[in-house]
């Protein structure tokens, strides 16, 4: 039996916390932590008969188990939040509100560390990015949703009537009411912030079910939510795995208002099937198989890293990152020997070392689907330009789930590697001769989450980065993004959109009011 670190146990200070939650994830062999459902203010006890292990991915080591959550749990869950709106959260001032999401991101950032090393521990990212991104993101969140709510106004309309009198009408916004949050891994604390930020902003209580691979830093957030005085039950975390566990109980209760999730284009179609029958409102913020277009005028180190951090950010695990590159055949060359010495000069390795650009996938069965597109493409007549296996890394990590960064190219768009999600440090390049054909490729896909664009023009810039059919369209960039811009894809990349004035709509519903003066 492995020694315990009881999370639970933690709460009694924050420097205690970070020395544990250390020596969980440094001591992966030696320590494994409980992770519990946070539920009406307070953890639910610890039941190891309905526990699942969580693999670290780096060294593929047991290093928590998590309770998953039941019925009666997520039943326990939605009812908290149900009375903690009714209790007066829904009708706080916003002022109030606002000022408890500063609270938030104040406390994240005093407790930074632990944030990384829980994200670290679930992920096996280096923590570079864990800081850099992840954590730092999170703390925006909070800050930026604070802001939009606090400016937020109204729009009325005042409407001229027969015979000289007037109408007047104006919509107050009023909270959806109870949010079932549903997160994915990949990003688990930026994208669960992203939406329980703007959630609580507008006065929704929230039950949040984080993936199954990643379920720390939502229990994390329950104490520093706690610390900053959130009411109790207007922010409950269930564990637990998808259909006939957690999220589905979720997504199935009769006691939610509204859904919004993050997750794979299947997964949300499922779960609008479960919503259906109540007709309730979802947000979905699904996969992608982003394109990136490189034009020959274009300055090539700049665009190689770009395109290289488009390409293995997170070891490709973004829903953002890019799997298809069209290249001008005239630079083809070019940039395919580029982003080969861009992989080569990846460093795999430990997560906590701070020199590390690239962790592992997040699990062997992911690593299991990303080789068989590995496989798919040498059969159909890949030339592999880099990578295609599993790298050797030593002793400690050789049980992680490893990949190499892999590049393609001899194979097109009729190809499953180019029209399916593989969601790994992968992509192929094409070449393309004019614009009409690199747009007419680039925007062949049932996807359309994101692009970018790669030129020294300007007017092609704006003219090519607009005729992409994706909710996020970049130029010269990538990943860049004010939080007030709308976020969120179309076709089978999503539904709706988030960020700033967007995710203020989706979490209000407003009710207009016409008064006949
Ligand atoms: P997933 O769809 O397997 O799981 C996402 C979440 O849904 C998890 O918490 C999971 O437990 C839960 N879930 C699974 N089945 C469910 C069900 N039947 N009912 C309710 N909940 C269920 O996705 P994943 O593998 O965790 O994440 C990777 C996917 O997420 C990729 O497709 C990626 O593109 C996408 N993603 C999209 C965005 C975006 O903003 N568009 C951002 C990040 C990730």
């Amino acid at each position: 039996m492995k020694p315990t670190c009881d999370r639970s146990g933690y709460s009694s200070g924050p420097k205690e916390y970070l020395s544990d939650m250390a020596a969980c994830s440094e001591a992966r062999t030696m320590a494994v932590c409980t992770i519990r459902n946070f539920v009406d203010g307070a953890e639910i006890e610890f039941d190891d008969r309905h526990s699942s292990e969580k693999i670290d991915p780096a060294s593929g080591v047991v290093s928590a188990l998590v309770h998953e959550a039941d019925q009666s749990v997520v039943d326990a869950a939605v009812a908290a939040a149900r009375r903690a709106l009714a209790d007066g959260w829904a009708t706080t001032p916003v002022r109030e509100r606002a000022a408890l999401l500063r609270r938030v991101a104040d406390r994240i950032e005093a407790r930074f560390e632990e944030f990384v090393a829980a994200e670290v521990a679930d992920t096996g990212k280096p923590v570079a990015l864990a800081r850099e991104l992840d954590v730092a993101r999170a703390v925006a969140n909070f800050r930026t949703f604070a802001d939009v709510v606090a400016a937020a106004g109204q729009e009325s309309f005042l409407m001229d009537l027969p015979g000289g009198r007037q109408a007047l009408n104006y919509a107050v916004r009023k909270p959806l009411g109870v949010v079932a949050v549903i997160v994915p891994w990949n990003l688990p604390l930026l994208l669960l912030t992203w939406k329980v930020a703007a959630a609580l902003a507008c006065g929704n209580a929230v039950v949040v079910k984080p993936s199954e691979e990643t379920p720390s830093t939502a229990s994390l957030l329950a104490e520093v939510l706690t610390e900053v005085g959130l009411p109790r039950g207007v922010y409950n975390v269930v564990h637990g795995f998808g259909a006939g566990s957690a999220g589905e109980f979720l997504t199935s209760h009769t006691g939610i208002d509204g859904v919004t999730f993050t997750g794979s284009s299947a997964t949300g179609s499922h779960v609008m099937r479960t919503v259906a029958p109540r007709v309730r409102p979802v947000s979905f913020e699904l996969g992608g198989k982003n394109a990136a277009v490189v034009f020959d005028d274009v300055d090539l180190d700049e665009a190689l890293t770009g395109l290289s951090k488009a390409i293995f950010t997170n070891t490709g695990q973004v829903c953002l990152c890019t799997e298809r590159v069209y290249v001008h055949r005239a630079i083809f060359d070019d940039v395919a020997n580029g982003l080969v010495a861009r992989a080569a000069a990846l460093r795999l390795g430990e997560p906590t070392d701070d020199r590390t650009t690239t962790g592992p996938l997040i699990s062997k069965t992911h690593r299991e689907k990303v080789l068989s597109y590995f496989a798919l493409a040498e059969q159909s007549g890949a030339k592999v330009l880099t990578g295609g296996g599993i790298p050797r890394l030593g002793e400690a990590l050789d049980d992680g789930s490893w990949i190499e960064p892999t590049l393609w190219s001899g194979i097109g768009n009729d190809n499953r590697v180019l029209r399916e999600e593989i969601f790994g440090p992968v992509a192929a390049l094409v070449p393309f001769d004019t614009e009409e054909q690199a747009i007419e490729l680039a925007n062949d896909t049932e996807y359309g989450l994101a692009a970018s664009v790669w030129t020294n023009d300007l007017r092609r810039g704006h003219r090519v980065g607009q005729a992409m059919n994706v909710g996020m369209s970049w130029v010269n960039t990538w990943f860049l993004r004010d939080l007030l811009s709308p976020f969120g894809g179309m076709g089978l990349s999503g539904i709706g959109r988030e960020g700033g004035a967007s995710s203020l709509h989706f979490y209000t519903e407003p009710t207009n009011v016409c008064v006949q003066l």
